[in-house]
């Protein structure tokens, strides 16, 4: 039976390419028996990285396809691919183990980063892609009950001798591995992924202001104003006309 997934935190990034891939994508390598997945295994293709330039994603699966059969395989053998320009195409069904880390097909799922690793680095959102698809294996499956922890993710040589996922998988400081459980991209090659940053709350509408009452309340203020400043200066002149007739009548007492 296929396994159909959806990996909504990749959106559109994340792609069912198990139809037009070369090759058989449903039935190569050993039959998956959920309860026995214990690892999520990561890979490198050693390939080009030619998506993170064109967005041909689907030419970077077709590649690595036709290189495994070629070799007399049935089908590509990897469950996913991790294209350079951070698109994840799940390339072959999780109801067979195709063919990755040889005798270990059937207690993992693996995913190839395309790139040489020997030689260059995954791009950004590669690793962004990359932690996106384990963390949804390991807290969204629960049809998997064993794959369940960031311990259960794996690279190639954690099984034997070989170079695979390349030379800073998991020793020395900052290695892939790190980045790929803590999602951390910073200083790696473009593209880089677009983490929708939140926007800011737009500012609150300023209260429209009633221009025609404050218009209105304005005239009356200057009417009022102008009436009162008018009696003001009818008592001066009154009272300073009474003065006079005061003073007027005061001199000719005096004289
Ligand atoms: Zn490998």
């Amino acid at each position: 039976m296929p396994v159909s997934v959806a990996i909504p935190s990749l959106g559109s990034k994340f792609q069912d390419y198990r139809d037009p891939i070369p090759g058989d994508s449903y039935n190569w390598g050993p039959t998956i028996n959920a309860n026995n997945i214990i690892y999520f295994t990561f890979h490198h293709s050693v390939t080009k990285q030619t998506a993170k330039v064109d967005g041909n994603w689907k030419k970077e699966c077709d590649t690595i396809a036709n290189l495994h059969i070629n070799q007399g395989w049935g089908g590509v053998g990897y469950r996913f691919i991790i294209c350079s320009d951070g698109t994840v195409a799940y390339v072959g069904d999780l109801s067979h183990g195709g063919s990755a880390v040889l005798n270990k097909n059937d207690i993992m799922f693996s995913a190839c980063f395309v790139g040489d690793f020997t030689k260059e680095l995954p791009t950004a959102i590669q690793v962004h892609s990359s932690h996106l698809l384990a963390k949804h294996f390991i807290t969204n499956m629960p049809q998997y009950p064993k794959l369940d922890s960031w311990d259960d993710i794996k690279g190639h040589k954690n099984f034997m001798a070989t170079a695979c996922p390349g030379s800073n998988w998991d020793t020395g400081g900052d290695t892939l591995r790190d980045r790929i459980v803590n999602d951390r991209w910073d200083g790696y090659p473009d593209p880089k992924p677009a983490i929708s940053t939140p926007t800011p709350p737009p500012p609150p509408p300023t209260p429209s202001e009633d221009y025609k009452a404050k218009y209105t309340a304005l005239l009356s203020e200057f009417e009022t104003y102008k009436k009162t400043s008018d009696k003001e200066i009818s008592d001066k002149a009154k009272k300073i006309i009474e003065l006079q007739g005061k003073i007027e009548k005061a001199t000719i007492a005096l004289s």
